[in-house]
């Protein structure tokens, strides 16, 4: 049983709906208290309020994660309502679909500036307070798309969330002297308001290539990141864990 989260600040970004959503439900559940970050105040206010009775406490923060004032103001907040920050889930990503041969410059940046120099940004900014909590943990959502396979459509993604993977490395050996520690977990098919709207013919293509035979949930995800934030898991850095049902690994699927 893992008992080191309860009352620790944790920020996750990209977490008015979806994996991040996800997420912050089961570190509320745990007792953390949870900022969580995204654009839309609408949706922030909605989760914020579905989230009320999750435990712990959990309040929102409106900010662009590709704006490095933005991602100032986030750390500025967690620290000033929380008192420090334990633990950055950075999450916020987009996976616009785009042939690489249709694909504009603003294609590009619009993927690159959100999941990877957004990534970036939101960690360099909480390092100060996370270093200073001296157990600080960074968890990166990426992606089995970019790192392990491909997918017409995201070459752009994938760069992006293999790029993740190359932050990580060496982000996990810099702030190794702050006691930080700086792991990811790389989603396979995650039933989210995102994949949604992939529609249906997607939903089952990806059904059938995953040997459990199901989409995975926020919650799977959700509990990955919490292992990798407890204080038990203080001696794994730089690493990943993949979640997909397996969908990885077979060389044919014959069952
Ligand atoms: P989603 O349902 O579309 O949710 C994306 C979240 O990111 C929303 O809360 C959105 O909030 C936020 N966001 C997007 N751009 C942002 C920005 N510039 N600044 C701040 N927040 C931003 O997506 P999801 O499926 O949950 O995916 C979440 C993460 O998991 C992404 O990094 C994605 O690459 C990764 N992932 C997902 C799957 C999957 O199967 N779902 C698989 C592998 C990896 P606002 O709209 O409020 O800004």
């Amino acid at each position: 049983m893992f008992t080191s989260i309860a009352g620790r600040s944790v920020v996750v970004t990209g977490a008015t709906r979806g994996i991040g959503k996800g997420i912050a439900r089961v570190f509320a559940g745990a007792g953390a208290r949870v900022l969580i970050v995204g654009r839309d105040e609408a949706a922030a206010k909605e989760t914020v309020a579905e989230l009320a009775g999750a435990g712990g406490e959990v309040s929102y923060a409106l900010a662009d994660v590709a704006r490095r004032e933005d991602c100032q103001r986030i750390a500025a907040t967690a620290a000033g309502r929380h008192g420090g920050i334990d633990v950055l889930c950075a999450n916020a990503g987009i996976f616009p679909d785009r042939r690489l041969v249709d694909m504009t410059e603003e294609d590009m940046d619009q993927v690159f500036g959100t999941n990877l120099k957004g990534c970036m940004l939101t960690v360099q900014a909480c390092v100060p307070a996370l270093a200073a909590s001296g157990h600080g943990r960074v968890i990166l959502t990426s992606s089995i798309t970019g790192p392990v396979t491909g997918f017409p459509g995201w070459s752009h993604y994938g760069a992006s969330k293999a790029g993740q993977l190359g932050f990580m490395r060496t982000a996990a050996i810099e702030l190794a002297a702050s006691a930080i520690t700086v792991n990811a977990v790389l989603p396979g098919n995650v039933m989210t308001e995102g994949l949604a709207d992939l529609g249906e013919d997607y939903h089952a293509q990806m059904t059938a290539s995953i040997p459990l035979r199901r989409l995975g949930t926020v919650g799977e995800i959700g509990h990955a990141a919490l292992f990798l934030a407890t204080d038990e898991a203080g001696f794994i850095t730089g690493q990943t864990i993949v979640l997909d049902g397996g969908q990885t690994l077979p060389e044919a699927l014959t069952d």
